[in-house]
């Protein structure tokens, strides 16, 4: 099957021909027919956090696609022909303390889709039945793909958050994760402020129904939330540690960060005085759960989420890189499309892109 696989971390992806693979017990194998382009993937592929993956490796937890065999064991209801999504929980163990109580994500023996096992930029992949989730068919798998980590993720944080109808929400970071961030915030009731350094994401924003948008290259997000009361909650997902210590400094008091973005770049200041007298709290949100990816998909069943894609050819995978990389992407998530045929990469237009 043909591959995108990182052999270094200094070395662009090389799109290549490797063995099929099969599945084992209680795995299915699955024809991705989409899979998107996570910043996740891009720090993967460089190595760029704490615990790295071990090349060689294929990336891609954003992956969807038709399943056509199942390994032995229990395929846990799963049948050749279905439509499943190959989320970053690619295994958790279904016994620890974690698993045991709803939040698997937290589960010490997970291993994780494009980065502890081979993930979906591949014709092929192979995923643990029991993880592995059913994509309703009213989804198109383009549209599902992006909503199985940025959407599930962001679902998860706005869940997190406990944010409410009369809140104010700041969202740190327009891009994959934050276009959707924006649109569960809004599905609350709750007033969105979007922020970000690229004023393209940030008129997506407002079209996705930002009340406000700060662009922090020409505005202080911190001055400019401030002054409008202060928010009852932030989310921030961009890949820059300023960025979260401007939504501490955002925030009304009382008010919740979520941490959500990865930058490479691992350490910000709190400040204690402030956190303190302001009775601020700080927490992490990893991915969402099994079940968190089924509600993702219900809503956009329902047309209540929108997601901004272009479609790239696998074959094009480090330009895709580029363009995340340089902002230039001409939408918030680049998906690649496993049975787009010819040479042209497709447009970035909308088409489909409509639940
Ligand atoms: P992305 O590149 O699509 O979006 C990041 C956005 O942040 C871009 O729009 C960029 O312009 C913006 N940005 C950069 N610097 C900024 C700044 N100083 N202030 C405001 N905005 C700024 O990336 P993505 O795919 O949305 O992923 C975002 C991050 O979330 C990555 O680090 C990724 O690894 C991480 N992630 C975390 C989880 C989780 O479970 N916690 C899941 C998926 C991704
Ligand atoms: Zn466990
Ligand atoms: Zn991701």
């Amino acid at each position: 099957m043909k591959a995108a696989v990182v052999h270094d971390f200094a070395e662009p992806l090389r799109v290549e021909e490797v063995p099929d693979p099969t599945p084992g017990d209680e795995q299915v194998l699955v024809r991705v027919e989409a899979c998107g382009l996570c910043h996740t993937d891009i720090h993967a592929a460089h190595g760029e956090w704490p615990v790295k993956p071990e090349p060689p490796f294929i990336p891609g937890h954003e992956g969807v696609g038709i399943v056509e065999g199942v390994g032995p064991g229990n395929p846990h209801g799963l049948e050749v022909g279905m439509r499943v999504a190959l989320p970053w929980l690619g295994y958790a163990c279904g016994d620890c303390r974690y698993c045991n109580s709803g939040r698997e994500t937290l589960c010490e023996k997970q291993i994780n889709t494009g980065y502890g096992m081979d993930g979906g930029f591949a014709e092929l992949a192979v995923g643990y039945a029991r993880h592995v989730v059913r994509v309703p068919d009213e989804v198109d798998p383009l549209d599902a793909a992006p909503l199985t980590c940025a959407g599930v993720t962001t679902y998860k944080a706005v869940k997190e958050s406990g944010a409410r109808a009369a809140d104010r929400v700041a969202v740190f970071g327009a891009g994959g994760l934050g276009h959707l961030a924006i649109q569960y915030a809004r599905v609350t009731g709750a007033e969105v402020v979007a922020v970000d350094v690229n004023d393209e994401r940030l008129a997506t924003a407002t079209e996705l129904g930002a009340a406000r948008v700060v662009n922090a290259k020409a505005e202080d997000p911190v001055a400019a939330i401030q002054a409008m009361g202060g928010a009852d909650v932030a989310i921030s997902t961009a890949v820059s540690p300023v960025a979260f210590e401007q939504a501490i400094g955002a925030l009304a008091r009382g008010g919740r960060l979520i941490c959500v973005g990865l930058p490479a770049e691992n350490d910000i200041t709190v400040p204690i005085f402030q956190t303190v007298l302001g009775g601020l709290s700080l927490k992490g949100s990893i991915v969402g759960t099994h079940h968190d990816l089924e509600e993702v998909f219900e809503l956009h069943r329902r047309g209540e989420t929108r997601v901004l894609r272009a479609e790239r050819r696998l074959e094009d995978v480090n330009e895709a890189i580029a363009e995340v990389l340089d902002g230039s992407a001409p939408e918030p998530r680049l998906v690649f499309d496993l049975q787009a045929v010819g040479p042209e990469t497709t447009s970035g237009d909308r088409a489909g892109a409509v639940a």
